[in-house]
Formats: C-alpha cells, structure tokens, sequence
C-alpha cells in the first residue's frame, strides 16, 4: 500500500546515480528535505533522470530497476 509519504519522496531518493549523491551530504539537508522528500518534479536531476530513463531501449535492464 502506498502512503501520502511515498508520494512526496523522489522515486530515485534510494537509487545510486552520482547527480544525486553529490546532494547528499549534511550540510544541505534542507534542500534534501525540501526537494528530495517534497517537491522532486523541481529538481532538475530529477527531470533529466527521467529524460535519461524515457529514452533507454525498453530492453535495457538498468531502465527497469528504477
Ligand atoms: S530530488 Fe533530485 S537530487 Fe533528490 S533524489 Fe530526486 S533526482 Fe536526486
């Protein structure tokens, strides 16, 4: 079941790409808070994430781990 949470958190808070590691880091936690667990869709990683994933090969098994 999916909470209101699991709506705010960016679908690639967990995942491993670099561009988002290099937020990670506590000396921006309230970007992180703010973005990362609130308003993703602002994010322009996130936007280029989803650019990069759109346009992978629908056979390419990195696209269906996200
Ligand atoms: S909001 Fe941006 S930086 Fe944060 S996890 Fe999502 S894509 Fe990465």
């Amino acid at each position: 079941m999916q909470t209101e949470m699991d709506n705010s958190v960016c679908p690639y808070f967990q995942g491993s790409d670099e561009r988002c590691a290099k937020r990670f880091n506590l000396h921006r936690m309230a970007e992180i808070y703010d973005q990362c667990l609130g308003e993703f869709g602002r994010c322009s990683t996130y936007i280029e994430l989803r650019i990069d994933h759109s346009s992978r090969p629908v056979d390419d098994p990195v696209s269906h781990a996200a």
